[in-house]
């Protein structure tokens, strides 16, 4: 197919000359082995380049819709390109739940893995800290399987690859027991509570979100997504944190209709139908937006809070709404999370690129000193230098991707200025 095609948010014209869709993982081996350069797309959900290509884009989503539950194992074997949407019904039908999902059920499995994408919940890592092995095609167009355990070495570095290494075809997923989640909504938290008893609120559920739009101190709304199973004893208190229960379903972003959120009101309802904010069926978030997020330790959670207070004049104007999350450690040698229990600070801007561009640098600046590491799929202005001595392992990750990638098939201008090969 010919043409030139949008991402999500209509912000980005890939540069790609071809899009293609093949329909067997052959036809995808051919495709890789004939195009001197080429890119996975998802579903187009970042917002920056990273998916772009000077060459081919590939779209998975043709491909025969594997989903192969492994209860004894407690794994599902999903292609790349389903969304999670798709593979929640289906493990749900099983009986069994992934730990964590994100904000919108929309995004495809391993778009979503490669760029870290994560839910929030202190006990929580993002989705690619559930993914226990994954079949690629790489440069030459051979399929090659890596395994967490029988490739310890470098498998951490493979999961959050940012689609360097190749295509991936397969994701086998960690599962657990499919749970219930009951979601309340508490309004208008003021900031000294939120200040004082920071950590005693992100603890206080399964997940834990918290919104602003920093027009008025404080939070506008907590969004608490507590496990049905543990906690059904568990009745919400009128008033909680200095902030009120509310009286009906809302909408993170001021304005929006809450009919296309998730079921709220403690009413209880599977994993999948609870944790995403966002019903498949609707338009996630406002879809008139661009976003950009930062993950930091959660140490620093009060400091970030303290520098974003002394530009929320600056941003409010630029800003649909702001979400703080929470998110485990791992080990994933590109993820924003390596290594650091994290918190983060998500901003769904106006789609207004020049207007939002001095604001985000602004705060860039102010959260820079707390060592914060910028989403990989979402705007970040910041230059390769200020990002370099954030993630540890990023020369090791640099050598892996020559290694697969001698020829540089699989770069793109984005790569090229953050992770430059180490040849
Ligand atoms: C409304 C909205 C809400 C969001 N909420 C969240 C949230 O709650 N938490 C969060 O962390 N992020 C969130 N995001 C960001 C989003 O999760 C990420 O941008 C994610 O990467 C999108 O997945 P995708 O399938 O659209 O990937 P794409 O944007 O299509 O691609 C992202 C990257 O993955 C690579 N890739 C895709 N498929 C493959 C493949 N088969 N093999 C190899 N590489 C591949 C691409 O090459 C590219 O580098 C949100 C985005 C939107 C628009």
């Amino acid at each position: 197919m010919t043409g030139k095609r949008t991402n999500w948010a209509g912000n980005i014209t890939f540069g790609a000359e071809r899009y293609i869709r093949p329909s067997s993982i052959r036809e995808l081996q051919d495709v890789v082995a004939g195009s001197k350069r080429v890119r996975a797309l998802g579903t187009g959900h970042s917002f920056n380049r990273l998916a772009d290509s000077p060459g081919d884009l590939v779209s998975l989503a043709d491909l025969p819709p594997l989903i192969e539950v492994d209860t004894a194992n407690a794994a599902v074997t999903v292609g790349a390109g389903l969304r999670y949407g798709e593979l929640a019904v289906e493990l749900n039908r099983a009986g069994r739940a992934l730990h964590n999902l994100g904000s919108l059920p929309h995004i495809s499995v391993a778009g979503a893995c490669a760029t870290g994408t994560h839910g929030s919940g202190n006990g929580n890592g993002n989705l690619a800290t559930a993914v226990s092995a994954l079949e690629m095609v790489t440069a030459d167009g051979d399929v090659v399987t890596l395994r967490r355990d029988a490739d310890a070495g470098r498998f951490p570095g493979t999961v959050v690859a940012l689609g360097a290494l190749g295509i991936v075809t397969s994701l086998t997923l960690d599962t657990v027991p499919a749970f219930d989640v009951r979601q309340y909504v508490y309004e208008n938290l003021p900031a000294e509570q939120v200040t004082e008893h920071f950590d005693e609120i992100v603890a206080s559920a399964y997940s834990v979100s918290l919104f602003t739009d920093w027009r008025s101190p404080g939070i506008r709304q907590a969004w608490l997504k507590r496990r049905a199973d543990a906690e059904d004893a568990w009745t919400p208190e009128p008033e909680w944190m200095g902030g009120k229960l509310a009286d009906g379903p809302r909408h993170p972003v001021p304005g929006m209709p809450p009919a296309s959120c998730t079921q709220q009101l403690g009413v209880p309802g599977p994993w999948h139908e609870r944790l995403p904010h966002f019903r498949l069926e609707f338009t996630p978030s406002s879809g008139d937006e661009l976003q950009s997020e930062f993950l930091l330790p959660r140490a620093s959670a009060i400091d970030a809070l303290d520098a974003l207070a002394q530009i929320a004049a600056l941003m409010a104007p630029v800003l649909r709404t702001s979400e703080i999350r929470t998110i485990a450690a791992d080990d994933l040698w590109l993820s924003p999370c390596y290594q650091r229990d994290s918190v983060a600070f998500h901003f769904t801007w106006v789609k207004d690129e020049a207007a939002v561009a001095p604001v985000l640098a602004q705060l860039e600046e102010r959260l820079a000193p707390l060592r914060a590491r910028p989403h990989w799929g979402k705007l970040f202005g910041a230059g390769p230098e200020a990002t370099r001595g954030l993630y540890p392992r990023l020369d090791d990750f640099r050598r892996m991707m020559h290694r697969f990638d001698p020829a540089g098939k699989f770069r793109n201008d984005l790569l090229d200025r953050y992770l430059p090969p180490d040849r």
